[in-house]
């Protein structure tokens, strides 16, 4: 018989999807014929068939594996954590799994969908106003901290705990690498934490120096050279430098608008039968704008580009996938983006 023991067992191994149909633009280049040596192949790491639906599975295991492993988590303890929703997730289906109590805080920014998930898994959920610097009281970092300094409570802490882009140097990074045969080129990914990026970019260097790591991010966010203006796409940008991003592993940064984010992740819906969170509409646009650049040139030939997606796009119905709410924001709903090489790096 096959089967495993514990959900946590199916975390990682996510598989790698070409990308065709939604590179197509009416003047471009066709890559309905990529193929190795024919242009760039583009490869999606889809990450939403991990257990807990997103890319966060693997740094919540890992994280609190380190923390038992510490002492810092003691049996019965309770995990406290400020996050957007997927982290959440994550830590609840392994608190779960390991019989530890939850309580997470969201800036209000984060649809209720996503909240009401971090519910269902039996967690707590306090929510805080997005409008707030990070250093005034009621910000979801400061409260975070309050209730962290709980007895029992332990706060993982994905913005400094070196275990998150760990669990991408040692799980993602190296997965990438042997399905890829060691032929990747090119790694693109959006950049909230920054661990996705840092472990994996670090992990990819180490086995090939040439390899170019890539970072996609909102218009606005410090990673782009912005100051934090609210920008609308979730889980990705900041606005401060958190520790576990690695500022030596990404070679450029890609900026993506949410208006080219948002329509992109409806074309990857349509087009590619992909239903993908914003931020993987922003990771793969700035992978396609890459891809089109390289198209034609001799380096473009061999490019190999995968492009990491975090989740699923079934916790953004009320949002990027509904039309009234796009309008609202004078976001166009039928998909119609910017030129790519118009967007500015
Ligand atoms: N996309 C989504 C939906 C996320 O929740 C996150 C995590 N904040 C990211 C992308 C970015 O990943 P990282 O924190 O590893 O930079």
């Amino acid at each position: 018989m096959q089967y495993v023991n514990s959900l946590l067992d199916l975390i990682g191994n996510t598989p790698l999807l070409r990308l065709s149909r939604s590179l197509s633009t009416p003047d471009g280049p066709s890559f309905d014929d990529s193929a190795e040596g024919h242009g760039p192949l583009l490869l999606a790491k889809v990450e939403y068939l991990n257990p807990g639906g997103s890319v966060k599975d693997r740094i919540a295991e890992r994280m609190i594996e380190a923390a038992e492993a510490s002492g810092e988590l003691q049996p019965g303890g309770t995990i406290v954590e400020p996050t957007s929703g997927n982290t959440g997730v994550g830590l609840a289906m392994v608190a779960q799994a390991k019989g530890y109590k939850c309580i997470f805080v969201c800036p209000d920014k984060v649809s209720e969908d996503k909240r009401n998930v971090l519910k269902a898994y039996g967690a707590e959920v306090v929510v805080c106003p997005t409008a707030v610097a990070p250093e005034h009281p009621d910000s979801y970092y400061n409260v975070s901290d309050r209730l962290s300094k709980q007895p029992g409570a332990w706060k993982p802490d994905q913005y400094s705990n070196p275990h998150n882009p760990r669990s991408h140097y040692e799980t993602t990074g190296p997965e990438i690498w042997a399905q890829t045969e060691g032929k990747i080129t090119h790694f693109v990914c959006g950049v909230g934490t920054g661990g996705t990026i840092s472990g994996i970019g670090r992990y990819l260097k180490e086995q090939n120096p040439a390899i170019q790591v890539i970072g996609a991010d909102p218009a606005g966010s410090v990673y782009s050279g912005g100051t934090g203006r609210p920008y609308l796409v979730e889980g990705v940008g900041e606005d401060f430098w958190p520790t576990t991003y690695d500022k030596t592993v990404a070679d450029r940064i890609i900026e993506v608008s949410d208006a080219d984010s948002f329509a992109f992740t409806r074309r990857l819906a349509r087009e590619e039968a992909l239903l993908v969170g914003g931020s993987s509409g922003m990771a793969a646009y700035a992978a396609k704008q890459l891809a089109l650049e390289l198209a034609g040139t001799p380096e473009g030939k061999d490019a190999v580009i995968v492009v990491l997606l975090p989740d699923s796009g079934r916790g953004y119905l009320t949002k990027v996938f509904n039309d009234e709410w796009l309008a609202q924001y004078g976001f166009p709903v039928d998909g119609a983006e910017q030129d790519p090489r118009s967007v500015g790096d």
